[in-house]
């Protein structure tokens, strides 16, 4: 239906496994429950315990692309189980998200607009906000939100996924969108190659449009799942960065990905370890953010605030009303704003 399909890399089969047992020593739920991605039959009964972060996948000698393996074995007993995802815990996650409840289309205009999916208007409202103004401002560009799909097709529903897809094309289609800017990691890689809209970082939109400020001193980045292999967004943050970043390489994801929590919340609440005691650094991913700030992490911080000259700090204690409202939320006109000041 128009859709490009995404690329896929190469990866071996699972069968292919020597147990090594690299993946399950730099894997918290692998090591808890002391196996391989190469030991299918157990793993199958605990596909939903993956955190679909990719660790496993970065070291194995043999090529093995254990996240895929999992999201393959989750698709397998959803289609076997009629569409529907096999396991309890997610009602509230499907109810919101399979055909997002706070989707808010009052505020698109132009042939670009803003997606800043849904947890960065959860947890940074306030920036959301100042950013869709300045971008309706300096580009007349307007603001979607919506769910990219993502935590839905992480569930194994591809039926879902594919209609998902297939509408929010569609719909911005009608509306005559040829550019969805992304701010969000998750989005970016998801949307990416299966929309048929030109995708693209919020990170390389301000550059284009000149707007955004410089980080002066050396950046450590703490890498969203989505984007450690490809590091495309990273690349494009990297404009806004006085030299190369320290990238923090061999952690574990922030405990929200996958949808693990609901049946490893002990787990989750750990992840990532071997971080506390690191000096200041940044994520790039308002998930990451809310979770580390729910943790305890006061050394982590966003770097879209940052670059926007914001100091807005993740607005854990009201996150899902701030969705809601984003739901709601009409910008007034710039002409409007002037006048009051
Ligand atoms: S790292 Fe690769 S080869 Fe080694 S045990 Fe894991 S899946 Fe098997
Ligand atoms: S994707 Fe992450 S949580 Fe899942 S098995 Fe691999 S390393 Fe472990």
């Amino acid at each position: 239906m128009g859709q490009k399909v995404k690329k896929q890399v190469k990866y071996a089969d699972a069968e292919a496994c020597v147990h090594c047992h690299l993946c399950r020593n730099h894997c918290a739920f692998l090591g808890k429950y002391g196996i391989d991605i190469g030991d299918t039959e157990r793993l199958k009964e605990l596909a939903y315990h993956c955190f679909l972060c990719g660790r496993c996948t970065e070291v194995c000698p043999k090529g093995i692309d254990g996240r895929q393996v999992i999201l393959n074995m989750r698709q397998k007993e959803v289609r076997e189980n009629g569409g529907r995802v096999p396991e309890k815990g997610y009602g509230m996650l499907l109810w919101e998200k399979r055909d997002y409840r706070f989707r808010n289309e009052k505020n698109i205009r132009g042939k670009s607009i803003l997606f800043p999916g849904c947890n960065f208007p959860s947890f940074f409202p306030e920036t959301t906000r100042y950013l869709a103004e300045i971008l309706a401002r300096e580009a007349g560009m307007g603001i979607l939100f919506d769910c990219c799909g993502k935590p839905v097709a992480e569930l194994g529903m591809e039926d879902e996924e594919r209609r998902i897809i297939r509408q929010l094309d569609q719909r911005l289609k009608e509306k005559g969108i040829e550019e969805v800017v992304t701010m969000c990691p998750n989005c970016y890689h998801f949307l990416k190659g299966r929309l048929s809209i030109e995708v693209k970082t919020v990170y390389r939109k301000l550059h284009e449009l000149g707007l955004g400020k410089k980080i002066a001193e050396k950046a450590v980045i703490f890498p969203p799942c989505p984007d450690r292999e490809e590091k495309e967004m990273l690349r494009d943050i990297c404009y806004f960065l006085s030299g190369e970043p320290d990238v923090l390489e061999g952690v574990q994801c922030c405990g929200l990905g996958g949808c693990a929590g609901v049946k490893e919340p002990e787990l989750a609440g750990k992840m990532p370890q071997g971080l506390e005691d690191s000096k200041s650094f940044f994520t790039y991913c308002a998930s990451c953010s809310g979770s580390l700030t729910r943790k305890g992490y006061r050394n982590a911080s966003h770097i879209l605030p940052e670059i926007l000259g914001r100091t807005e700090r993740p607005d854990v204690k009201k996150s899902v009303l701030n969705r809601i409202k984003a739901g709601c939320w009409k910008e007034k006109s710039y002409e409007k704003r002037k006048n009051m000041g």
